[in-house]
């Protein structure tokens, strides 16, 4: 490792990292010293959000839809052409399509099943293709309490987030001998723009529900992805990390 730093001179890619806990992410590894790429649906939002965490030299943007398989691939190969590695592959572009299973079309199903499920594994196809011939990598994966508890008006949320841990715990396995961790991310209530959409009244409920009664911050995920890239972890693979205030015990 070189500089100071948990993530000192590496290079991560963080999906969905224009806002929330995608952009608090990109922004915990910068300052531990990782050169960062913001990848957005939008590339204007992309750039503007890249734009406050440091120069050109160690910061980039990129547009991404986590779904297309040719953009998920190019984010990869590009991003080694301009930083020369990729050790830190963090999947967390998400969405919600919430309805009660009588209400939900299967359009919602498919676009919330394509965002998290297809994405995350294209992400970890595309990474773990770079990094398992250079011999080293983390990739995280950010799942949700959902996945594991099941939440009403989320089954398609709830089933996605759920076969995120099978991929990790499938590609961790087949990954390990290769030098290659692949670990999960389960965050429980945390404030950002979409639990922001939900009726104050239910948020309120949801936050009395947790053990610590208070929604969690996006840094406060952040904190347990930097933990995962770093060396701090190196022992760590097909792990679910829960960052929820103790909602699951
Ligand atoms: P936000 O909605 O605030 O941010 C999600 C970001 O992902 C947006 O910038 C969004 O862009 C982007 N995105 C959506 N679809 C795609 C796509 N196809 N390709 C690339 N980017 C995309 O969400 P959060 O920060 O709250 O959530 C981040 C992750 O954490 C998600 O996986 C979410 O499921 C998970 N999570 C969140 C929890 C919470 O309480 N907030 C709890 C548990 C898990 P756009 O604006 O274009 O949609």
């Amino acid at each position: 490792m070189t500089g100071t730093g948990l993530v000192a001179g590496r290079t991560a890619i963080v999906t969905g990292a224009a806002r929330g806990i995608g952009l608090e992410i990109a922004r915990l590894l910068r300052e531990h010293g990782a050169r960062v790429v913001l990848a957005d649906r939008d590339a204007e939002e992309a750039a503007a959000a890249a734009a406050g965490l440091g120069d050109e030299e160690s910061v980039w943007s990129r547009a991404c839809d986590v779904t297309d398989e040719a953009q998920v691939d190019a984010l990869v190969t590009e991003t080694v052409e301009r930083f020369g590695a990729l050790h830190v592959m963090v999947n967390n572009a998400g969405i919600t399509r919430d309805a009660s299973l009588r209400k939900m079309t299967t359009q919602d199903f498919d676009a919330v099943i394509g965002v998290h499920l297809r994405g995350t594994w294209l992400g970890v196809r595309a990474a773990s293709a770079v990094m398992r011939e250079a011999g080293t990598g983390s990739i995280i994966n950010i799942s949700s309490l959902s996945g594991k508890s099941g939440n009403p008006g989320q089954t398609n949320y709830s089933a996605a987030k759920a076969g995120i841990v099978g991929l990790t715990k499938a590609a961790a396995k087949e990954l390990a001998h290769r030098g290659v961790r692949v670990n999960a991310v389960q965050p429980g209530l945390i404030r950002t723009a979409m639990t922001e959409a939900m009726p104050p009244d239910v948020f309120a409920a949801r936050e009395a529900d947790i053990p610590m009664k208070r929604a969690g911050e996006p840094r406060e995920v952040a904190g347990a992805v930097l933990f995962l890239a770093s060396d701090l972890a190196s022992y760590m693979t097909g792990a679910v990390l829960e960052v929820g205030g103790g909602r699951l015990m």
